[in-house]
């Protein structure tokens, strides 16, 4: 099973905070998709905007504590906090 619950990382590139949740994903999604097809238009990726009030409800509905403490419920518990975080 992976042991790599991802974090928060700072793309080499552009300098950006993005979730990375293989640790093989070096790169923000954005450098990555201009790496990769140089001759399209930047993809404009904007963040999920989640009010406070239903990101709280979010955390409470993943909490690992109503999982059986399962990876999936640890990963994603993680990024709404560090959502949480950021905002
Ligand atoms: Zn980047």
């Amino acid at each position: 099973m992976n042991s790599f619950h991802g974090a928060m990382a700072v793309c080499p590139i552009c300098d950006r905070t993005y979730f990375q949740d293989q640790p093989w994903k070096r790169v923000c999604i954005r450098c990555y998709l201009a790496h990769k097809n140089p001759a399209t238009q930047p993809v404009m990726l904007v963040a999920p905007r989640i009010e406070s009030n239903m990101l709280q409800r979010l955390i409470y509905l993943v909490h690992p504590d109503k999982h059986h403490n399962s990876e999936a419920a640890n990963i994603a518990t993680r990024y709404l906090l560090e959502m949480r975080g950021a905002s």
